[in-house]
């Protein structure tokens, strides 16, 4: 009896593993992008992994483009802001001047 239900439990799982084994997807054999056959290992025959190898390439080419273009644009940015400001020093001096002398006369602080 407690033989029967062993046997019976490891040919359960027996069965179990064997189409757990078939069920696991097995690795491609065809390229991934052109669908042709691969040899040995990979997703991807030999001129497509050439090609994405290119393309990571060209990405970080663009990449490290892209971030010495955004450097720039911040160095510009920093640059015309100190530029400005220095030259706000000057532009602001009139300003101040034009809007104390108008003020002066309406001043409801003024005592009279
Ligand atoms: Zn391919």
């Amino acid at each position: 009896m407690v033989v029967a239900l062993t046997l019976g439990t490891l040919s359960v799982a027996g069965v179990g593993l064997f189409f757990a084994v078939k069920a696991r997807p097995r690795a491609p054999r065809v390229c991934r992008v052109c669908g042709t056959g691969v040899e040995g290992a990979g997703d991807l025959c030999a001129s497509c992994r050439r090609e994405a190898e290119l393309e990571t390439v060209r990405r970080a080419t663009a990449e490290r483009a892209e971030r010495q273009r955004a450097l720039t644009t911040i160095r510009n940015v920093i640059n015309a802001t100190r530029r400005r400001r220095s030259d706000g020093g000057s532009r602001r001096k009139p300003r101040t001047r034009n809007s104390s002398s108008e003020n002066w006369p309406a001043d409801p602080t003024r005592p009279f």
